[in-house]
């Protein structure tokens, strides 16, 4: 299992929280998915599991901590994966739905559709008997501090902003892969924008025999990437290993469009990629090989 809660600049958050904080958290995210494998669970609910509370944690960019817009409000994206069958569901633009890697697996396993997005991903959530919060559930004045800062031009360009995601990827003990990935989006965007963590292919993709992945970054490079499809293809198509394909994606191809980020995968042996290009990435691993660690610098 493999989790991820953002890549970038983190000397900021880690101004604002001791570095434990972060990593008890990650930690204790990290085993809560593991156990469910551990105990023969499936990869889609480790990973869903591990969403949720990643979410559910302000001190993360997803759910309770998401970042603001230009005009002060959260607007969240999910999605997820499931790599036996290539379902996959997703949620774009929610503003009252607690915990939206929830709504994406409902949308995956109770429509035909694979992406719902504003007031009609919200109608669907009350069908759904989904809790709906305030928008204000999820401000923090972490993420509040972070907007003013981008709005007094500390931070100058878009390319500047905060901005951050939540993730995982898991392997369970039938060999099903799943990856599922949650975000609040980038700092000071515009209303209505979406960013690659709801694109399927973008921010996220699984596929059983070849490899799950999650991706955090500047989303609208991993959108033009494709990314988390391109590493995927690299394995499948032309029999990369899945570090050589997420290094080629992360470095090269992201890399030579100008945008940052990394991704958290898995292959089908169960080999664990954490790869980024940032200063950073809050991450952790755990197989059943007795491999266990949690990490945000290099
Ligand atoms: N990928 C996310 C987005 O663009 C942000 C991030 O991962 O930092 O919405």
């Amino acid at each position: 299992m493999v989790i991820h809660a953002g890549a970038g600049v983190v000397s900021g958050r880690l101004a604002a929280h001791p570095r434990a904080h972060f990593e008890a958290s990650l930690g204790r995210i990290l085993d809560a998915g593991f156990d469910i494998l551990d105990r023969g669970g499936s990869s889609l609910d480790a990973v869903t599991v591990a969403v949720r509370m990643l979410e559910d944690d302000p001190l993360f960019n997803a759910g309770r901590g998401s970042g603001l817009t230009r005009d002060g409000t959260a607007e969240l994206d999910a999605s997820i994966m499931d790599g036996r069958n290539q379902k996959a569901g997703a949620v774009a633009c929610v503003t009252r739905v607690r915990n939206p890697v929830e709504l994406a697996r409902h949308v995956m396993e109770k429509t035909l559709h694979v992406m719902l997005v504003g007031t009609g991903a919200e109608q669907f959530a009350l069908e759904q008997g989904m809790e709906l919060v305030p928008n204000d559930y999820f401000h923090t004045d972490d993420r509040r501090a972070e907007l003013e800062a981008v709005r007094r031009g500390g931070i100058a360009a878009h390319a500047g902003a905060p901005h951050g995601t939540v993730g995982a990827v898991a392997l369970d003990s039938q060999g099903h892969i799943a990856a599922a990935t949650s975000t609040g989006g980038t700092t000071n965007k515009l209303p209505g924008r979406v960013g690659d963590s709801p694109i399927i292919g973008a921010g996220n993709y699984a596929k059983d025999g070849v490899c799950g992945v999650s991706a955090t970054g500047y989303g609208e490079y991993f959108i033009r990437a494709v990314a988390a499809h391109r590493i995927a293809a690299l394995v499948e198509l032309r029999g990369q290993s899945l570090e050589e394909a997420a290094r080629e994606v992360i470095h090269e191809t992201i890399g030579s469009l100008g945008g940052s980020g990394g991704v958290i995968a898995i292959d089908a042996a169960g080999r664990m990629v954490l790869e980024f290009n940032t200063e950073g990435m809050f991450r952790g691993a755990r197989d059943s090989s007795g491999r266990r660690e949690v990490a945000i610098t290099r």
